[in-house]
């Protein structure tokens, strides 16, 4: 039974934040386990942050005036680690955006794991190589543009709904409408031309791909392009967030 709830902690670790498993591993022959399970971690933590460019990967801001993650969370789990390319891609567009718009802070959501190429970022299907890479929307409240505000606490589930469903009721599938999550979205709006101008700068980019919005949102933001992308009605909702992938 014990060995049964360790490894679930462990796996659950794992699925997080990549290297968090082995810090509760490690811990185990300890008396003190929390404590050494902390002072493993964070020597994990800033190991991989000293390590994972010679992997090809980098952290992606944590603080910042123009580009930061939407979240310290987003850093602590280690799920900031992109390719200097998709790290250049992020910081070019928001530097644009600030220029348009001064005092704008572009916020990030999920990046990647430091390490290895085909590790899902739970609950993510991709974000296993570090060419992806989630964008918060802007939003405004009753004084306009709120600097460094999400609508939901985590930067994702706060679900711009259309006027008409995107997608029939398919199963299986990852289209969570997350109603339990709904009541700790704030009471903010998407902010149409950051936003918008946001997608038309990583849209114009050489080196993205794919950009990923939903067929409401798009119409409504006035974006178009090649790579502007459904995700498809199995994967997971995208009327809340920007994926973009190199
Ligand atoms: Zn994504």
């Amino acid at each position: 039974m014990r060995v049964i709830g360790h490894g679930t902690v462990a796996l659950v670790l794992t699925l997080l934040t990549q290297l968090g498993g082995i810090a509760w591993l490690f811990a185990l022959g300890f008396r003190r386990r929390l404590l050494v399970f902390v002072v493993a971690y964070a020597a994990l933590w800033g190991g991989a942050q000293v390590a994972a460019p010679a992997f090809g990967r980098v952290p992606l801001p944590c603080g910042g005036e123009v580009l930061r993650a939407q979240s310290p969370v987003y850093c602590l789990l280690m799920r900031n680690f992109v390719t200097p390319e998709m790290l250049a891609v992020a910081r070019d567009a928001a530097e644009r955006v600030a220029a348009d718009h001064p005092g704008t802070v572009t916020l990030l959501l999920d990046g990647g794991f430091p390490f290895l190429d085909g590790m899902p970022l739970v609950p993510h299907l991709s974000h296993d190589d570090g060419e992806k890479l989630d964008f918060a929307f802007y939003y405004t409240d009753a004084r306009g543009y709120a600097a460094g505000k999400t609508a939901s606490p985590l930067g994702y589930f706060a679900f711009e709904r259309g006027k008409t469903e995107t997608c029939p009721a398919l199963w299986p599938s990852l289209r969570w409408d997350m109603a339990w999550f709904q009541p700790l979205v704030r009471d903010l709006q998407l902010e149409p031309e950051r936003t918008g101008l946001l997608i038309t700068l990583l849209l114009q980019d050489a080196r993205v791909g794919k950009v990923f919005v939903e067929p409401p949102l798009i119409d409504r933001l006035d974006v178009a392009g090649e790579k502007l992308r459904f995700q498809g009605c199995r994967a997971a909702r995208h009327d809340d967030h920007i994926h973009v992938q190199l």
